[in-house]
């Protein structure tokens, strides 16, 4: 297929792993970033636009195959691309579960040719039943990039043991869903004064850190790469701050929702302020911003988990757990930008070049000869996030109404425009 040659003038290149922050043309040819002109090519100006290599969602539940009506993998992919994402990397809790080659060619085929990228993420365990280790190798083979049993923990430590060492064997990072189920049981919100006051039973910060400890001595145990999904305590930070002292191969995640709100988010039994984890204290919410700030956590990911209003539309404690986050990641993470939390620069390694080198995918990188994944942010438009006009299917957010400073207005896969940005 003969592909439109572009230069892309006048913007603010920011490519980390280039030591680039400076305004520059890019140059994209056949797919690829060029080093200089080519015929025919269409030029793009980019004043005033900051230029970042394509921004990946390393936790995203696309809910295909199994549960189309809340999202399919080509929706969720909309709602990546319209976010300024280029690429997701999709959990295995659907319907069959991602724990064999089949689900796996499954989703990699049913994701051609959609807006994003999708990277399957295999199961740990056959089912997510937390007894049999799934078939990672014949995973790998049909694309999987890394394991993990998300939504609820590997409960047996010598499976998860087992388990870190077979995906060492084929060069997959575990990602751990980090939970103490007999602390967590019954709980719908953090444990806090705020929980018992609105008579909710509270799940502790510490049924999230106990498991974390565990997966850090398990990677020191076996060796593995483990990433910690979705962290929302300081107890975990200052857990993980230690294992990277050791230099052990763990790294962390954490997702918008988590420094950009706290449980006061839960008054009113908004069920789209229920997630697992729960939302935690603001000491909690300022941790996570200083660990994504000082390099203790490699990632923003958002753990996108969009679901119908019926499970929504319920009553708190037996609400699902979960809320969309594609369209409303980078504005919020731009809000750390604009407070001076982050740099321009760390944001584009928390949201690409972390989450490529983790999940080892092309990306993250601006550099010639890569891949032309490319996400055009404007820093300074003004618009407010409507759920109901979200390219998702789920409009389980709790930014729904807020107004936000920032958004991707381009992004460029494999060198293609694929969404223009002009949603409203
Ligand atoms: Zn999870």
């Amino acid at each position: 297929m003969k592909r439109q040659n572009r230069v892309l003038i006048n913007g603010r290149v920011i490519d980390p792993l280039s030591g680039v922050d400076e305004i520059r043309e890019i140059y994209i040819r056949d797919g690829r970033i060029a080093a200089g002109h080519s015929s025919g090519e269409e030029i793009i100006d980019l004043a005033g636009k900051w230029v970042v290599p394509g921004l990946i969602d390393m936790h995203v539940h696309l809910r295909e195959p199994g549960e189309e009506y809340k999202e399919t993998i080509a929706s969720g992919c909309r709602a990546a691309a319209a976010g300024g994402f280029t690429a997701v990397a999709c959990m295995p809790n659907t319907h069959p579960v991602n724990d064999n080659a089949i689900t796996t060619r499954f989703i990699v085929s049913r994701a051609a040719g959609c807006a994003a990228r999708v990277w399957p993420i295999g199961a740990i365990s056959t089912g997510l039943a937390g007894e049999k280790l799934a078939e990672m190798g014949e995973m790998k083979r049909e694309g999987a990039v890394a394991v993990s049993d998300d939504g609820r923990p590997v409960v047996n430590s010598q499976l998860m043991r087992r388990a870190m060492e077979y995906a060492a064997s084929h060069t997959l990072p575990v990602i751990s869903h980090s939970e103490d189920l007999a602390l967590s049981r019954g709980g719908c919100m953090n444990e806090g004064a705020l929980s018992t006051r609105m008579g909710l039973q509270g799940i502790p910060a510490a049924a999230e850190a106990v498991m974390v400890e565990r997966e850090i001595l398990l990677a020191e145990l076996t060796g593995a790469r483990v990433h910690i999904a979705h962290v929302s305590t300081c107890q975990s930070v200052a857990l993980l701050r230690l294992a990277k002292e050791q230099g052990l191969a763990v790294t962390g995640e954490s997702a918008p929702h988590y420094f950009t709100l706290t449980e006061d988010a839960v008054r009113g039994y908004n069920t789209n302020a229920k997630m697992s984890p729960p939302l935690r204290s603001e000491a909690d919410r300022e941790a996570i911003i200083a660990a994504l700030a000082d390099g203790v956590l490699d990632v923003i990911a958002t753990d996108h988990a969009p679901h119908s209003i019926l499970e929504k539309e319920n009553e708190f404690a037996s609400a699902a757990n979960g809320i969309t986050g594609l369209e409303t990641s980078l504005p919020l993470t731009l809000r750390l930008v604009r407070s001076g939390a982050l740099s321009v620069k760390r944001m584009v390694e928390l949201m690409s070049c972390n989450p490529a080198q983790i999940l080892g995918v092309p990306g993250g990188s601006l550099a010639v000869g890569e891949v032309a994944d490319i996400t055009v942010i404007d820093p300074d438009v003004r618009w407010t996030f409507r759920a109901a006009e979200s390219f998702s299917k789920g409009k389980n957010s709790p930014f729904d109404g807020v107004e936000m400073e920032g958004r991707a207005v381009m992004t460029f896969l494999e060198g293609e425009r694929v969404s223009s940005g002009d949603i409203e």
